[in-house]
């Protein structure tokens, strides 16, 4: 065999680590029933309005869609309150992630900030496109750095990266917080705040940046329809950026990220007001119910501004993972994050949370 050879790079990488599916787990344990709260997704489904355009457009599905979707880019502005020219949509939020390393960053010169325990999409961009990675680190309460971040940037920081809410802590930073961060950044660089949970942050005014949008020169928000919209297969998702920022983005891009169907799902999901509002008063409902069972049991939890608990049981965190997949149940152990005492366990129906206490209670009482 021929060794083919790849950029260096590339050789040791260690690969994203997804949630397991349900079908893995079927297969793996003989099970039927199996629950997912490992994945942060909707636990609604999608909405029915979304199903039905999906359908509708389904014989369109031969068309190339219309390039940077002017349809559905208007409609999360009207939604957002920012204007058109600020929005840029992708193939999830991960596109345009990965969009602003490569266009942003300065191989083998630029660097970028984050804070430890953070989305590992952060640190593969960074090492994919030849970006140093700067790691901030947190508190034992794992607080967001916000005023370390601010001072380990420097003239070639391309960005600082502050997920808020935070994955996988739920932890969320104030609006002003992030205001005067924004503020005190070196010329030049981008505050990228990655709103992927905003959604479920309570009362949002309080969190995200964006109703202030136009007093940032620099500020960057990413947003996704993948949780509180219910479209995680779909793959759809936002930036709010700089106009001119988002002008050259646009230039540069690949064609057609964003599918047809993806295209009119995402219309629809924003015109079904009443099935968004369920999603938020069934996370918000498990949430609290969550916040308070875990404690009982003995485990610690992270106050939590986003659509699932992270908690630290008083058993070891890998073996409370295995004896709830045996029974049915995938919850997200976080030693991918550098977290291996801990697990994040994303709101599900009221059955669905409901089963997954009274099983963790049996596993930590047995
Ligand atoms: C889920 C998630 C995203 C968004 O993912 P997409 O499905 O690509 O839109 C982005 N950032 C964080 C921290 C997430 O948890």
């Amino acid at each position: 065999m021929r060794e083919i050879s790849v950029r260096p790079e590339i050789l040791d990488f260690a690969p994203y680590v997804p949630g397991l599916t349900i079908e893995q787990i079927q297969r793996q344990y003989g099970l039927t029933t199996v629950i997912k709260l490992a994945s942060n997704e909707n636990p609604l489904g999608a909405s029915p309005l979304v199903q039905k355009a999906i359908e509708r457009n389904a014989a369109r599905a031969f068309r190339y869609p219309e390039n940077h979707s002017p349809m559905l880019v208007k409609a999360i502005a009207a939604n957002a309150g920012v204007p058109e020219d600020c929005v840029l949509v992708g193939n999830g939020s991960d596109e345009i992630i990965d969009m602003l390393f490569r266009m942003k960053g300065i191989p083998g010169k630029s660097n970028v900030v984050c804070y430890e325990h953070s989305f590992a999409m952060y640190r593969m961009c960074a090492k994919l496109c030849g970006l140093e990675y700067r790691e901030v680190p947190r508190g034992p309460e794992l607080e967001l750095p916000l005023d370390a971040m601010a001072e380990a940037a420097d003239e070639n920081t391309a960005m600082v990266i502050v997920t808020s809410p935070d994955n996988p802590s739920g932890l969320a930073a104030g609006v002003e917080d992030l205001s005067v961060l924004a503020g005190v950044l070196p010329k030049d660089c981008l505050l990228v705040v990655d709103e992927a949970y905003i959604e479920f942050a309570w009362p949002p005014e309080s969190y995200s940046p964006v109703q202030a949008f136009d007093k940032f020169e620099n500020l960057v928000c990413l947003r996704t329809f993948s949780k509180a919209y219910g479209l995680a297969g779909l793959r759809l998702g936002y930036g709010i950026l700089p106009p001119k920022l988002a002008a050259l983005l646009k230039n540069a891009r690949i064609p057609f990220t964003v599918n047809l169907l993806a295209e009119e799902a995402g219309l629809a999901a924003l015109e079904d007001e009443v099935f968004f509002n369920e999603t938020l008063s069934v996370v918000m409902r498990g949430r609290e119910l969550f916040l308070t069972e875990l404690p009982k049991l003995g485990c610690k939890v992270w106050p939590s501004q986003s659509n699932f608990v992270m908690f630290e049981p008083p058993k070891p965190a890998q073996s409370v993972f295995k004896a709830l997949l045996e029974k049915g149940i995938i919850v997200r152990p976080l030693a991918s994050f550098g977290l291996g005492s801990c697990i994040r366990v994303n709101v599900g129906t009221d059955a669905e949370n409901r089963i997954f206490l009274d099983t963790l209670r049996e596993i930590l009482n047995g």
